[in-house]
């Protein structure tokens, strides 16, 4: 029995194209596992937008080729699709672009022939109606899925290396989004996790405005014990609609909303080929919180893009200390080629303004660690319910989420006591908050429908 072994790195959206690239090798009578030394071909699904994430997935590519020289290697995903031409990666059994997922069982048919120079593939996107969603593979916690609805984006952030990797928006065809939603929920899936871009910019590419009010309606209410997250929406386009969307849903779209502010200062984000300013972000907050007095708000602030100064970062830090978000990624500006902001700067400027930008995002996180700390007593005392993901060996602990946690970037809930099952979704009651995490006890475990 073949076997096939994946790294996936970078975002969740690049996690979905793993689950398929797995999904064709299956087809190709492949196996998964867990174990690389055990494997036959190792897939490296790479990312590739920013400087620290192509050296994490170069580093990652040259630990597996000086752990397993025999081994078929195939780098793949964002940096491979980015640089297939000019990456000079003799080391590489295949470089395999990630426009075209339904090309890999050509790489792996060709891997198996004797004496295979290297492969470098990666074929331009098929027909969105041809495209394969349906995945034999979850690489998520148990019961906990994403659920990809476009890829691309055309708001062409001037610093961002997206749209020149993935290309302009492509929106997944409606019904199709549906059925694999559907497809989810059957397969016993509790938790949806909504990804693109931008989902906001969903069915825009049709030419006939937004689409995603109306696909979010039509999966809220699909037969079945489930939930739905969204995540990434851009501020700047935001469809206030989806605000009485989830207030109507009868909690089955959680009031978890992830908005890209990136910056608050209307210079800056004018320089970045964005709209807002700080009045604007915190009235969209404020406006989210009126209407969903339980709204969890998760940011992610860019530092050091140019034209930040001392004053723009104070304007960013007013921005932090109004808002109130519950969860904060911050990182530094990474100066891309190819991008319109890469001629914004030299090197050397970029370096310099790199240095005092990560001084700034100390002092930007350590403000939003105590405003996290003091937005997550207000769980303390409440009951939720929580979706299992770990038990904790060895302890008599659980690791779970509850609607306020999304996967992999939040804090998470701990439950005293190990008799629940990952994927358990059970009801807890929160004692007190420890650090990001929550602290809970296990009321009752809710049965599956
Ligand atoms: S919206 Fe996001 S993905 Fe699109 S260009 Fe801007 S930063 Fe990149």
């Amino acid at each position: 029995m073949k076997k096939i072994y994946i790294e996936s790195l970078g975002c969740a959206k690049n996690q979905v194209d793993s689950e398929i690239l797995l999904t064709y090798a299956d087809d190709e009578g492949f196996v998964r596992t867990e174990r690389p030394s055990e494997a036959d071909v190792i897939v490296v699904n790479t990312c590739g937008f920013i400087e620290d994430a192509k050296k994490e997935s170069i580093d990652t590519f040259f630990q597996f080729r000086s752990s397993y020289p025999e081994k078929k290697i195939v780098l793949a995903g964002c940096l491979a699709q980015r640089y297939a031409s000019e990456l000079e990666l003799e080391e590489a059994d295949a470089i395999f672009g990630n426009h075209d997922l339904s090309a890999f069982p050509e790489v792996l048919r060709r891997l198996e022939e004797k004496d295979a120079e290297q492969i470098v593939l990666s074929p331009e996107y098929p027909d969105p109606d041809s495209e394969r969603d349906a995945r034999k593979y979850n690489l998520s916690m148990p019961r906990s899925a994403f659920l990809k609805i476009s890829e691309g984006c055309n708001h062409c952030c001037n610093y961002c290396a997206i749209p020149i990797i993935r290309g302009p928006l492509r929106s997944r065809p409606f019904d199709a989004v549906v059925e694999e939603a559907r497809r989810l929920i059957s397969s016993g899936i509790y938790e949806i996790n909504i990804i693109a871009q931008d989902l906001g910019a969903y069915g825009t590419d049709w030419g006939k405005g937004e689409r995603f009010c109306e696909l979010l309606k039509t999966l809220s209410v699909l037969e079945g014990d489930f939930v739905l997250r969204m995540l990434y929406i851009h501020p700047d386009t935001f469809p206030l609609e989806l605000i009485d969307i989830v207030r109507n849903s009868n909690g089955k779209i959680l009031p978890y909303f992830d908005i890209p502010f990136q910056h608050a200062d209307h210079k800056v984000l004018v320089g970045m080929k964005r709209t807002g300013d700080r009045r604007t972000y915190v009235g969209l907050v404020r406006r989210i919180r009126e209407a969903l007095p339980d709204a969890v708000i998760r940011s992610t602030l860019m530092l050091g893009f140019p034209g930040e100064g001392r004053e723009e970062f104070e304007e960013l830090l007013r921005f932090v200390e109004e808002a109130q978000l519950d969860w904060m990624g911050s990182f530094l500006y990474s100066r891309e080629e190819d991008t319109p902001a890469w001629s914004m700067r030299n090197q050397r400027e970029h370096n310099r303004a790199h240095k005092v930008a990560a001084l700034w995002q100390k002092e930007l996180e350590e403000i939003q660690s105590r405003i996290t700390a003091e937005r997550l007593e207000r769980f303390v005392g409440k009951k939720y319910r929580a979706l299992v993901e770990e038990n904790i060996a060895g302890e008599d602990l659980s690791i779970a989420r509850i609607y306020s946690q999304a996967p992999e970037v939040d804090g998470a809930t701990v439950i005293m006591g190990s008799d629940m099952m990952p994927g358990d979704v059970v009801e807890v009651g929160i004692r007190k908050v420890r650090g990001v995490d929550l602290e809970a006890v296990k009321i009752r475990k809710i049965e599956r429908e």
